[in-house]
């Protein structure tokens, strides 16, 4: 019995050289489609498995690996519903039903007249071959099949597909996917997220005046400018990865819808605040200057901004939405975003005037710096204080870092709150000295936004010169994002922190991307795990042989290794039988004001 069969093969390592069909194809560029040829999916239909079996071992070898077949010709049709391939290898005399009928059928089918057929025959008759033309075959093949024959037609065929796909799913002037393509892939998304229940976003990004400057620029250089800002936008996304992709998540996508206007979609969002930092990352990009042939040209962008499942659970809804979001923007006076929920806007207006209050705060110089003690776990001695930015808000109290230090990165004023840390911290340092203490090193929290320009140790070195206060004193926490991001110009960075005296502490250690085998690569002195594997160790867990492995690992790279958010005397136990050299925590003090610090600690360590 002739079973079909559908077999997705490694690639032959049969040794026998052919050359590759090539893979690229004339037309629109595309960086998303340079899918090569041998990746298409062959379909052959044929009643003798023989000649499938003949017909697939020559397409290994030529690296051909998606094979879908079958020898019973009823089961053909559904097979290319089920399978889309993109290319068919049919024969035409078949008992049952012949390849004329799966022709004809194809070509009645509107979702499958495209696929190209390629028609297998040993007939010499030209009527025969006329008959298949016109029922829209595209090539011939005659039997008993000739490798190199065979491998020139399929690839000259699938080459027109590709060319025909590309014409049909991206946009000639930018290479990106058209509105078409957009629609398939947040058809996608959708599904996705209804079944695991997660939310996304489409961004409808529309330029601000454009026609204005395609009549002062003409087309072409107007064209030109549109690439540009596709590539903008582009780039946007990339850094906008670590923000609205989970790991290994779907990675957002961007089109363009028409002439000026653009569509992005965010397949995977946590919370709609990401969703405002991509927004105004794009605000952001737009707003810089384009040069275009010689000229300083400016615009902006309004974009509109639906979520879903909240706003449309259909393609078509989530993009009216999103269409109707921007339009409202472009009445309110353009170059800014709205959400098509009002609760959303609501929320993000709250954030902005946030943003606004804390610029006034910093200017007024109304923050504050609390310390907390680090502890040598041997000794049980102060060993450090870190320094914790506090903003005591008229109306809300205490707000906390975690909610306006992200708020200061999207609006850039995180380099001028980051200054009036590092000046702060200095000014403390010099009055507990004058005081007469013995002062422990004082850690300061570094955002990898303060990286950005290269001129971090340049200010923090005039910040010492200013205040008197000496570079040695001082640690820096970074991330880990520090280290990823941005690796040659950071690691520049943290050496000329190091030249200066300052010490390098990586914080939050096992919540990013970075393995301890790269650490060796940084100029590093000390590790802080993050609290979150501190309160959930139990001995003898997981957890437990993540922080002992933790540990044991930095020691053999020459770090010190600090432990974040012990509570209690069994979890600092643990780390002293570990071996880890300080720890921070409410089990020896929450954070406290300067004052407070200096009189039960320092006080304390002068005895
Ligand atoms: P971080 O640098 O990891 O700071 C430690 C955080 O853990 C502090 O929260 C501290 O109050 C809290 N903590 C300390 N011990 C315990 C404990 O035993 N249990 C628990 N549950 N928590 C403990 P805080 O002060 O709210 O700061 C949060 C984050 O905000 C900091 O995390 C840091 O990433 C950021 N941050 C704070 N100040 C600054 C600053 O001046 N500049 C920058 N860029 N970021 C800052
Ligand atoms: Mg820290
Ligand atoms: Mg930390």
């Amino acid at each position: 019995m002739n079973i079909p069969k559908l077999e997705h093969l490694a690639r032959s390592n049969s040794g026998v050289q052919h050359e590759a069909p090539a893979a690229h194809v004339a037309g629109p560029q595309s960086k998303e489609d340079s899918t090569n040829l041998v990746e298409a999916v062959v379909m052959m239909v044929d009643d003798e498995p023989l000649n499938i079996e003949v017909i697939q071992v020559h397409l290994e070898e030529a690296g051909y690996t998606k094979f879908c077949s079958t020898s019973e010709p009823m089961e053909a049709l559904g097979l290319i519903v089920e399978h889309r391939p993109d290319v068919l290898l049919l024969d035409l005399m078949m008992p049952g039903m012949s390849g004329y009928e799966i022709l004809a059928q194809l070509a009645a089918e509107n979702l499958l007249k495209d696929v190209p057929a390629i028609v297998l025959t040993s007939s010499r008759d030209s009527a025969t071959k006329l008959k298949a033309l016109e029922l829209g075959a595209t090539d011939f093949l005659a039997k008993p099949v000739d490798p190199s024959e065979l491998l020139l037609r399929l690839r000259n065929t699938l080459a027109a597909k590709a060319y025909r796909d590309r014409l049909a799913n991206y946009d000639l002037l930018t290479g990106l996917p058209n509105r078409h393509t957009f629609m398939d892939r947040l058809d996608w998304a959708l599904r996705h997220s209804g079944r695991y229940r997660h939310n996304g976003a489409v961004l409808h990004v529309g330029l601000d005046e454009f026609k204005q400057v395609n009549e002062a620029l003409g087309p072409a250089l107007a064209d030109t400018m549109l690439q540009r800002v596709a590539q903008r936008l582009e780039n946007c996304l990339r850094t906008t990865d670590t923000v609205v992709r989970l790991e290994d998540g779907p990675r957002p996508s961007l089109s363009r819808f028409s002439g000026d206007e653009f569509a992005i979609l965010l397949p995977l969002v946590r919370k709609s605040e990401d969703v405002v930092r991509v927004a105004q990352r794009i605000l952001g990009a737009i707003a810089e200057p384009f040069h275009v042939s010689e000229l300083e040209l400016a615009v902006t962008c309004s974009i509109g901004i639906a979520v879903f499942p909240d706003d449309g659970v259909k393609a078509d809804t989530v993009v009216k939405n999103a269409g109707a979001a921007m339009h409202h923007v472009k009445q309110l006076g353009k170059n800014t975003f709205q959400f098509y929920s009002s609760e959303l806007n609501a929320r993000a207006l709250q954030k902005l005037t946030l943003a606004n209050e804390l610029r006034k705060a910093l200017e007024r110089d109304e923050l504050r710096l609390y310390y907390q003690p680090k502890v040598d776990i041997r000794t049980d001695l102060i060993s450090g204080a870190e320094a914790l930015v506090r903003w005591p808000h008229s109306k809300r109290g205490w707000v906390p870092p975690d909610e306006f230090i992200p708020l200061a990165e999207d609006s850039g004023l995180i380099v001028p709150l980051g200054e009036w840390v590092m000046r702060a911290a200095c000014r403390q340092m010099k009055t507990w000295r004058s005081a007469g203490f013995t002062i422990p090193r004082i850690a300061v929290n570094v955002s990898s936004y303060q990286f950005k320009g290269g001129r971090l140790a340049e200010g923090f070195a005039e910040i010492l010169s200013e205040t008197g206060a000496q570079a040695h004193d001082f640690s820096f926490e970074l991330t880990e994002g520090v280290l990823m991001e941005n690796m040659h110009d950071n690691v520049q960075t943290l050496r000329e922190l190091k030249n200066i005296g300052v010490k390098l502490s990586i914080d939050d250690f096992g919540t990013g991307y970075s393995s301890l085998s790269y650490l060796h690569k940084f100029p590093i002195d000390e590790l802080k795990i993050d609290r979150s594997f501190i309160a959930e160790v139990k001995s003898a867990d997981d957890r437990a042989a993540i922080i002992t492995a933790i540990i044991a690992m930095a020691h053999s790279l020459g770090l010190s290794v600090v432990a974040e958010g012990v509570e209690t005397a069994p979890q600092l136990a643990f780390l002293k039988a570990q071996g880890c050299d300080e720890f921070q925590g409410y089990f020896k003090s929450k954070p406290v004001s300067a004052e407070e610090f200096a009189s039960r600690f320092l006080k304390h360590e002068q005895g």
